[in-house]
This record gives structure tokens, C-alpha cells and sequence, in this order.
């Protein structure tokens, strides 16, 4: 059922405001009249929102003027009608300039039904119109406001005069030209990079009315003469009867370019003092067996041939100066052997990890068999590398698991499990371990833990590995607990991509 309409009715006569509530219900309205004499009580009811305002012209003290006037204070959309006994042309003027939705002769009383319909009708079109209005308002609001608050900045360009028609305010603070300018002849032509101008005349060249996306990057000149990164996501159009245009947005980029090319220099940078590192390290290496050579030859000569000639002190030094020239041998074979394993060419193929393993284990026979180790090992994938430095890569960290062993016999395992991208391997003992500290260093070039005495070896064993597999695009790392033996951890990417 509908609600009962809520007639707030101004009126001085009771006799008339019973009229006016029989005429209402004739209309078959179910109406609930409260009728008012004073400027107050009128107030006092304008709070509880009545449906429909029904006043007589003039009441002593108050009347329709005045009530029509405390209506547009309130901002209420309440429909007003005035009902009087007689009134002149000028009277109804003034009063629909003032804002009533009709007015009734009180001898006419039957007209009082329709109009009240009226009345009703138009103040909900009325009422829906000004709430559509309102909310096109805030939405257009709220796209104004996305639109020209981010550092994305709107534009819109007509193809045939190359001229702007829009540009976000955003792009005054960013080139630091004013709208006018913008909008001016060729003035993108103008300010773009002139490596840039042929992108810019490419969008021309776009033929007939399809529209197309175009996603370009362009410079420009601030007024202040400094570059700025556009990257432009725009849309060519065209209609029958509209020029072509070119919509879309323009993004500040400079930052990134910025980054993007300082990160590149770097690299370059990094390339090029890491291949003379490269060369370096070979060319000393390999230079330096040649004298080093002669100086274990003679320093061996000399012992053979006066080893007992000469005084005890004479036989002590040159045994060190043996003892030292055959240690700067194994120094440099090993360093050349680090620096070659990155100037290789890369040899990427399927790789049996099985296969290198067991050559790996041959070639450690002795020492294995020397102190009864037990090597066990899951089943070893196949994967994208280089064959032999897989193999080396095995060999160093098993020969290390059995030369840093415990004091019982050896027990190594080596494992490999798949993961999403990669799989992982891990060469695990039963030796000695590694203190925490030290899980980083060991990975450095001659870096050892031990005394030559203690343990032989000359440090580059895992430097080597670690080379391998970085140049595999590979992880590696130890854990471990001093006591209580380690694992060896590396990584070699599924999707091997040539180094
Ligand atoms: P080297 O074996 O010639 O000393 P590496 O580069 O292979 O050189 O190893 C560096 C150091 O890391 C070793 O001197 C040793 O102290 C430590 N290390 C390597 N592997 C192990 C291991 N399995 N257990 C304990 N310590 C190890």
C-alpha cells in the first residue's frame, strides 16, 4: 500500500481546511492533513518533510509569500500550491516567480485532485532529474580528477593540423610550457627529440579511418632545455565526418629511462674490467709457468748434483726452494685452471649427471680407496650444461668431503631433487664441518681453513665450483655444523640459456 501523503496545509479557516482534506480523499488520495496558522508551527512541520504544501494566500501574520521563501531556505523539493478566494494576475505571477508549483481558486475546489497529481508528478521528475544531475557531476568529478591529478597525462591531437586539442594540466608542470603553447601549431613536432620526429611522423602515415593503438617511447625538451621520457599509449581515429585524431596518454618515463641506462653503462662497465680481469688472470698464469719452470729445473739440478757437497744448511735451502717452486706451480696450474673456466666457449648439452659422476669417482679411486670411503648417490638428472665442468664441479666436493673427513671412514651422499625452475643438488658428509663464519669465505680464491700441514690443497677448489656454476646461472652454498659434517648445495637452472 502506498504511504499516506503528508498535506501540510496553511490555513486560517478550520471550516476550509476540512474542505480541502474532504476534496483530497474525493481525489482518493489517502491523506494526513496537519494544518498551520503561524510562521513557527510551519517550521516546525517543514522538518518532517511533508509530501505536498497546500497554503492560502494570505493569513493574518503570515501567508504564501513568506512560506515560499522559508521553502527555498530549507533547499527542500516540496511541491507548493496556493488556494485562495480570489486573486488578481500580478498575485499568481509573483507567486510562481517564487517558486509555487500551482495555485486553485477555492470555488474550483474539483481542479484540487488533478493538480495535487500534477504537482506530485512533476516534483518527482523533478527530484530524479536533479539526483541524475548531481551524480553525472560527481562522477565527471571523479574522472576530472583521476585523470588529470596522476602523472599520466590525457591528450588528444588532430592528426590533419597536428595540432592539440587537449592536454592534461599535468603536462604545464612537466615541460613547463602553458596550455596555449600546447595547443599550438606543431608544437609536438617541435619539442620532440629530432631522432624522435620520424616515430611522431610514422602515426601520420597511418592510412584511412581504422583506428589503431600505437605505444611509443619519445623525448622531449622542457622549456628549461632539460630531456623528458614520454611513453605514449595512444589510439589513432577516425570517423566520416571527423578529422583523424590521435587520443591516449603520455607517461613521465624519465626516471626509469634514467635508471635503465645507468644500469647498462654498468653492466658494459662490469663486462668489459671483468673480461681484462679475465685476460689478466690468464695471460700472469700462463706467463709465468714458463720461468717458474726454469726455476724448479735448475733449483732440481742443483739438488741432484751437489746434495750432499755442500754443507746441511745447503741441502735444507734448496730442499725449500724445491719444496717452494713445486707449490707456486700448483698455485698457478690452479689459477689457470679458475680463469679458464669462464673464457671457455660455452659447450651447453644434455648432460648426464650420472655419467660425469661416475668418471668423477674414477678419477678419485685412490684416494677413496685410501681412507674406505662409501659414496652413495640418488638417481642424477640430465641437464643443459657443460659435461666436463659438471663432472670437475662433482670431483672437487667429493675430493673435499673425504680430505676434510672425521676421524672414522667417509660417508658421502650425493642427491639431486627437481624444483619448479631448477633442480638442486647436494654433496653431503659426515666431516669435520664449517664454522658459520666462515660459510661465505670458503668460497673466495685461496681461501683455506687450515694449515698446508693439516689438510694439502691450495684454496681454489671451491672457488672453482662456485665459477661453474655461476656461469651455469646457478646458486651455491654451504650448511654445516662444526663436527658434525657439511652439505654442499648448487643449483642449475632447467632453461640453461648460453653464458
Ligand atoms: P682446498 O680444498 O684446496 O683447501 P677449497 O677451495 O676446495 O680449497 O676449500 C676451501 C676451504 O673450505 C678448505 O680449505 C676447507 O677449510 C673448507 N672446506 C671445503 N670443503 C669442506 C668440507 N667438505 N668439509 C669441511 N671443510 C671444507
Amino acid at each position: 500500500m502506498p504511504s499516506p501523503l503528508f498535506a501540510l496545509i496553511i490555513e486560517d479557516q478550520e471550516s476550509d481546511f476540512e474542505m480541502i482534506g474532504f476534496e483530497l480523499r474525493r481525489a482518493g488520495f489517502a491523506a494526513r492533513c496537519k494544518r498551520v496558522e503561524t510562521e513557527t508551527e510551519y517550521i516546525a512541520q517543514l522538518q518532517e518533510q511533508p509530501g505536498i504544501i497546500l497554503s492560502d494566500y494570505s493569513l493574518p501574520g503570515f501567508g504564501a509569500p513568506r512560506a515560499l521563501e522559508l521553502l527555498q531556505q530549507s533547499g527542500l523539493e516540496i511541491p507548493f500550491i496556493i488556494i485562495t478566494g480570489a486573486v488578481s494576475e500580478e498575485t499568481v505571477v509573483e507567486c510562481m516567480k517564487l517558486g509555487a508549483t500551482d495555485y486553485l481558486l477555492k470555488d474550483r475546489m474539483v481542479r484540487l485532485g488533478p493538480a495535487v497529481t500534477h504537482a506530485l508528478v512533476e516534483s518527482g521528475l523533478r527530484r530524479q532529474k536533479q539526483a541524475s544531475e548531481a551524480a553525472l557531476r560527481k562522477s565527471n568529478e571523479r574522472f576530472q580528477h583521476l585523470v588529470e591529478t596522476t602523472n599520466v597525462i590525457p591528450c588528444e591531437l588532430d592528426l590533419e593540423t597536428w595540432r592539440f586539442t587537449y592536454v592534461g594540466p599535468q603536462a604545464v608542470t612537466l615541460l613547463g610550457y602553458q596550455p596555449e603553447d600546447w595547443y599550438r601549431d606543431g608544437f609536438w613536432c617541435a619539442h620532440v627529440h629530432p631522432e624522435d620526429r620520424d616515430t611522431l611522423f610514422q602515426l601520420r602515415g597511418v592510412p584511412g579511418a581504422a583506428a589503431k593503438d600505437h605505444d611509443f617511447t619519445c623525448r622531449m625538451l622542457t622549456s628549461k632545455g632539460v630531456t623528458v621520457w614520454l611513453h605514449c599509449v595512444v589510439k589513432t581515429t577516425a570517423c566520416q565526418d571527423c578529422a583523424r585524431i590521435l587520443r591516449g596518454f603520455m607517461i613521465d618515463v624519465t626516471e626509469f629511462k634514467q635508471t635503465q641506462e645507468s644500469l647498462a653503462r654498468h653492466a658494459s662497465d662490469l663486462a668489459a674490467s671483468n673480461a681484462e680481469l679475465q685476460q689478466f688472470a690468464y695471460v700472469a698464469s700462463h706467463d709465468l709457468q714458463e720461468p717458474l719452470r726454469m726455476v724448479s729445473f735448475y733449483t732440481q739440478l742443483l739438488s741432484k748434483r751437489y746434495k750432499g757437497q755442500l754443507d746441511a744448511d745447503a741441502d735444507e735451502f734448496i730442499g725449500y726452494a724445491l719444496d717452494g717452486a713445486l707449490r707456486m706451480s700448483a698455485l698457478i696450474k690452479h689459477l689457470l685452471e679458475y680463469s679458464r673456466v669462464s673464457t671457455r666457449r660455452p659447450e651447453f648439452a644434455p648432460t648426464d649427471c650420472e655419467a660425469a659422476f661416475h668418471v668423477s669417482m674414477t678419477n678419485l679411486q685412490m684416494a677413496l680407496d685410501e681412507c674406505q670411503a662409501t659414496i652413495t648417490h640418488d638417481p642424477l638428472p640430465t641437464v643443459k650444461a657443460d659435461s666436463s665442468q659438471i663432472g670437475q664441479l662433482l670431483q672437487n666436493l667429493v675430493g673435499n668431503a673425504v680430505k676434510f673427513r672425521g676421524p672414522e671412514a667417509p660417508h658421502v651422499h650425493v642427491s639431486a631433487r627437481e624444483e619448479q625452475s631448477e633442480w638442486l643438488f647436494s654433496v653431503k658428509d659426515d666431516g669435520i664441518g664449517i664454522e658459520p663464519e666462515h660459510f661465505d669465505t670458503i668460497f673466495g680464491i685461496f681461501q683455506r681453513l687450515h694449515a698446508r700441514d693439516e689438510y694439502p690443497g691450495s684454496g681454489v677448489g671451491l672457488a672453482i665450483c662456485k665459477r661453474i656454476v655461476e656461469r651455469h646461472r646457478g646458486r651455491m652454498w654451504v650448511e654445516s655444523e662444526p663436527g658434525n659434517g657439511s652439505t654442499f648445495c648448487f643449483t642449475i637452472p632447467k632453461d640453461q640459456v648460453l653464458a
